[in-house]
């Protein structure tokens, strides 16, 4: 270890990402969360959506996967991207997912400049990885919403999203198989309607791929 690296470390240790737990700068997460990550069993994979042809998430959005995942969306931990494109990547791997581009769900500028990160392109960029590619920016959101995640009603989170993304018109994708990268999946209704741009932009199919999803 570096010495530079060494004296971060000892200011800012590596922590577990889903129990807060200090642990050895060699690993990614703690061996006791290792046993009780909540994954989604093979049999509710892949899901489909209007407009979407597989959704495929990796955990159940609850527990210590939902603390995770909102301490890495609303209290700055951009770094929990690389532990989630660990599981993301093997993943892609295991299941063979095949796709053409690799793009994900954006966020508002609005949001983004208060956030100062777009957490599904961080997740997007990760999964490049493993098509030793880059991400694309296919959508933008032209429309602020308000948080999906604060509207329980399915057909209210659908009508909060209509409309409120249009399709790049900088990348060809005429007959291509998009992946779409976003952090969670609750009810379909905004990677539906991103797909349904993406569709009318001519993509031949749309692989959905989130860390984590609600599944009824
Ligand atoms: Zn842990």
């Amino acid at each position: 270890m570096k010495i530079y690296d060494f004296f971060i470390s000892l200011l800012y240790p590596r922590k577990c990402p889903f129990c807060g737990k200090i642990i050895d700068e060699a690993i990614l997460y703690c061996s006791d969360c290792a046993k009780k990550l909540p994954y989604i069993p093979a049999e509710f994979q892949p899901r489909s959506f209007d407009f979407v042809d597989e959704c495929h998430s990796i955990f159940y959005y609850r527990d210590m996967v939902q603390d995770s995942i909102l301490r890495y969306k609303f209290h700055d931990c951009a770094g929990f991207c690389k532990i989630y494109g660990h599981f993301l990547r093997k993943y892609i791997d295991e299941n063979r997912i095949s796709c053409d581009i690799i793009s994900w769900v954006p966020l508002s500028r609005k949001r983004y400049r208060k956030r100062g990160y777009d957490q599904a392109r961080l997740l997007a960029d990760e999964c490049a990885v493993a098509y030793s590619t880059k991400s694309v920016s296919l959508l933008r959101k032209i429309r602020d919403t308000k948080a999906q995640s604060g509207i329980s009603d399915a057909s209210v989170r659908k009508e909060n999203v209509k409309g409120a993304y249009a399709a790049q018109d900088c990348a060809d994708i005429c007959g291509k198989t998009v992946l779409l990268v976003d952090d969670v999946v609750t009810t379909g209704s905004t990677v539906s309607e991103c797909s349904r741009i993406l569709k009318n932009a001519g993509a031949a199919r749309v692989v959905v791929l989130s860390v984590a999803a609600v599944v009824k």
